[in-house]
């Protein structure tokens, strides 16, 4: 027997090893199961060239767990390693690597162990296991059986083996912290998990995991719409069926394959979790692309392979990666694509999943100008009389106008008297489209306004204006602004009274539109709304309304009711247009119910 010393500087490299990657044990099964799948490829290669005579079918890799022994034994039957390659690809190798990787990463590491995937390959094998044997025998006619050992310390055996046949054993001997791997449930998830794509057969404690070729592998011409459906079924079973998908297939100059799905409305906006899962080579490296991905993209779902993308190396690498570079923009470019092709050709159908692609569509051209070039034909709004448009088509059919725009839910009555007027304006929802909206009046030199963002000149009725100048010089118009103004007696808020033509609609807030915006993106970055964003309103109040009259009758009579409904009348206008907080709603409700009391009391009088 031989006693050799591993060919390492640091004696403590194991310790290190298992320390770092302690949060990731995982995926020591990964590694073993796909060296063995290496190894059983290099049989089929070999047998293809006729370097392997033997017409043995039985490539397989088979996981036995010893439950009384506390083993797990990973067996194939590959190509196997001589005494030579032993010592050159387990002891020498992949420690000097290690200890190379180790070095090149330790402040990273340090700073952030959960870096992602090591690729320490055999070696993660000491995260479980406090001792590992390997026998193992050469497909080479004259080679002779091998075993090695090696307790994690620098020192290792190497022997005469006893294996009989071609191929690997690898023996894990489990360690105190380790034991759940002991269970055949927990391996046999994780089995599942990373192997379920590979390409041989695996067992677990004799029993075949199931695994078979993903779909991403044959060419898209052989696939049919059932095929892809059911292979999403099976990457995500909790989720309704996709709406449609871009299969992905290159060799050159990068090699991707792959299915995005473009999934059915999205229940959560979280764009940094992405359910796109990475393989490499059908190893499953991650269920999370957004390394690789820019984030509009991670809504879509489904699964890429490449060999192409450093699997050992962190974000920041990554991102200035050459080859993850082009294969984003390959992905982003076929998902332009798939979808301008469909607002071309079925444009009804792209109507109909709007709701799931918008946000892919709006965040994509928020973020990417390449994506806006391609996309902006197919960028379409609903609008007031429940069409469908662009902004280039709106600006046709409103040429030199001011593009109108209001969130769905909140047009009320402000939204009728736009529409009575007929003037067309395009529904928007809070979350993107303040941005949006910026970015496209730059790019277009267009002109957004919220109809709530300033009195349109169009929704005035001049004919029943009240100009007459009593005896202190004032319209009526303005005395009753200057009554309402002072029963708010709000800081920051103006009153003005207007002869609107839409009668019933009582009054306005407007909030201008730089100062909405900016509320927005406030908004937006704090996470929450913020209604009481200190700006400056204007109420507009309607003299056509009757309830504005009656105020203005009260004021002498009355003086305390009308103060009264002329704050009612503030609350109501801001409720409408959505524009108080939670906790107001319930203040504005007590409030209403004084002034009904007050009402009811006056009408008995
Ligand atoms: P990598 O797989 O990236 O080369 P590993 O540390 O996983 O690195 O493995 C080191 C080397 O050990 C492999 O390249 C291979 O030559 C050899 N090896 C590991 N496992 C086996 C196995 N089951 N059968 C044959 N050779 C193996
Ligand atoms: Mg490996």
């Amino acid at each position: 027997m031989k006693k050799n010393t591993l060919s390492i500087h640091s004696e403590n490299i194991l310790p290190i090893i298992k320390k770092w990657l302690y949060s990731d044990k995982n995926i020591f099964i990964r590694e073993l199961i796909s060296n063995a799948c290496d190894a059983l490829n290099k049989v089929k290669i070999l047998k293809e060239q006729g370097a392997i005579q033997s017409d043995e079918s039985d490539l397989k890799v088979s996981v036995q767990i010893d439950k009384a022994n506390r083993t797990i034994t990973i067996a194939d039957t590959g190509i196997g390693m001589t005494a030579e390659e032993v010592e050159k690809y387990i002891a020498q190798i992949a420690f000097s690597g290690a200890e190379e990787f180790i070095n090149k990463y330790k402040s990273q590491v340090e700073k952030d162990p959960i870096i992602g995937h090591f690729g320490l390959g055999f070696y993660s094998a000491y995260m479980v296991a406090k001792t590992v044997d390997i026998q193992t025998r050469s497909y080479q006619p004259d080679a002779s059986a091998v075993f090695w050992s090696c307790d994690g310390t620098s020192t290792y055996e190497i022997d005469a083996g006893s294996k009989a046949s071609r191929g690997t054993e690898i023996v894990l001997h489990i360690d105190e912290e380790s034991s759940e791997f002991l269970e055949e449930s927990t391996l046999k998830e994780l089995m599942i998990r990373f192997c379920r794509f590979l390409p041989f057969p695996i067992e677990l404690n004799g029993q075949s995991i199931d695994n078979k070729a993903p779909l991403w592998m044959k060419s898209p011409s052989e696939c049919t719409d059932n095929d892809y459906l059911n292979f999403y079924r099976a990457l995500f079973p909790m989720d309704p069926d996709p709406i449609f998908w871009i299969h992905l297939n290159v060799d050159y100059p990068f090699t991707l394959k792959g299915i995005l799905y473009f999934p059915k409305i999205h229940r959560r906006f979280d764009s940094k979790e992405s359910s796109i899962k990475l393989f490499c080579n059908r190893v499953f490296v991650s269920d999370n692309c957004s390394d690789i991905l820019p984030d509009y993209l991670m809504i879509l779902r489904g699964a890429i392979d490449s060999p192409d993308i450093p699997l050992n190396v962190s974000r920041s690498y990554l991102q200035v990666d050459k080859n993850v570079r082009q294969l984003s923009s390959h992905i982003s470019k076929k998902v332009s694509d798939r979808l301008t092709s469909l607002y071309k050709t079925d444009r009804e159908k792209f109507i109909s999943c709007w709701p799931d692609v918008e946000m892919i569509v709006k965040l994509g051209i928020l973020q990417d100008e390449k994506f806006y070039d391609r996309v902006k034909e197919c960028l379409i709004w609903k609008n007031s009389q429940d069409s469908w448009t662009t902004v280039p088509e709106y600006l046709e059919r409103n040429p030199n106008s001011k593009i109108f725009y209001a969130p769905e839910d909140r047009t009320g009555s402000i939204g009728k008297a736009y529409r009575e007027k007929n003037i067309e304006f395009l529904y928007s929802n809070a979350f993107v489209d303040t941005a949006l909206v910026s970015f496209l009046e730059n790019k277009l030199s267009c002109k957004f306004q919220r109809i709530d963002g300033a009195l349109d000149d169009s929704l005035l009725d001049e004919t029943r204006e009240k100009t007459v100048l009593d005896s202190d010089g004032k319209t009526s118009g303005a005395k009753i602004a200057s009554f309402i103004r002072q029963s708010l007696s709000k800081d920051g808020v103006e009153v003005e009274a207007k002869s609107l033509s839409l009668d019933s609609l009582p009054g306005m807030v407007i909030l201008k539109e730089e100062e909405r915006r900016l509320r927005d993106y406030m908004s937006l970055t704090q996470g929450k709304p913020m209604m009481n964003f200190l700006s400056k309103k204007t109420f507009i109040v309607n003299t056509n309304n009757k309830l504005v009259q009656a105020i203005e009758r009260l004021q002498r009579k009355q003086p305390e009711v009308a103060k009264d409904l002329a704050c009612h009348l503030y609350d109501l206008s801001l409720l409408a247009q959505k524009e108080l907080e939670p906790s107001e709603v319930e203040q504005v409700i007590s409030r209403h119910t004084v002034v009904l009391e007050k009402l009811a009391d006056l009408y008995q009088e």
